[in-house]
């Protein structure tokens, strides 16, 4: 589904709790990146139109995506450094970055929709039977609403560790200047 708020809260807090491993602009990004194909689909389920939405053309999708990011790393980073959450990458990392993103996306689709083909070009969808588990969309809005709570939890600890971090150089600093 294009640009819908609830891949949001499980993405932030899956990119956010594996931030140590995971590129984490690459991969939000990834999951408005696959959602391209539904917006030029025509005619047929757009969740097939290029079979972007599968973990097979998925991960190729991924891996160019990560390649493509790499030139913006630096923009991430300035990005990021806004946002005080630390960033290192590397090209390894932001191609992980790039199919994880896209297979997280496919999966929670693969779900939430009857059409979407995971394992194409093998048709069948067996993940829409968890999603038969008949979760009314309130229940769904409010697990979504929960990862994004967790999600905000965590970067409110990360922006508590900065600050920590950064009152600690300022008095290292002040020392240096003193004695200097
Ligand atoms: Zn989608």
């Amino acid at each position: 589904m294009p640009f819908t708020p609830y891949h949001f809260g499980p993405n932030a807090f899956f990119a956010f709790f594996f931030r140590r491993w995971i590129d984490i602009p690459v991969f939000i990004l990834a999951n408005v990146i696959v959602d391209v194909e539904v917006l030029f689909a025509t005619g047929w389920s757009p969740h097939r139109y290029w079979h972007w939405h599968s973990l097979l053309i998925g991960a190729v999708i991924g891996i160019i995506w990560g390649l493509a990011a790499y030139p913006l790393r630096n923009l991430f980073k300035k990005i990021m450094k806004l946002l005080r959450i630390p960033y290192e990458t590397n090209m390894k990392k932001m191609v992980i970055s790039g199919v994880l993103g896209l297979w997280t996306h496919v999966i929670f689709d693969s779900i939430y929709h009857y059409d979407v083909q995971p394992f194409w070009p093998y048709t069948k969808n067996p993940l829409w039977k968890l999603g038969k588990l008949n979760l009314t969309q309130d229940q769904t809005k409010m697990i979504c609403t929960l990862f994004m709570v967790a999600a905000i939890l965590i970067y409110v600890s990360i922006l508590q560790t900065y600050a920590k971090k950064k009152k600690v150089q300022d008095a290292r600093q002040a020392a240096e200047n003193r004695t200097s």
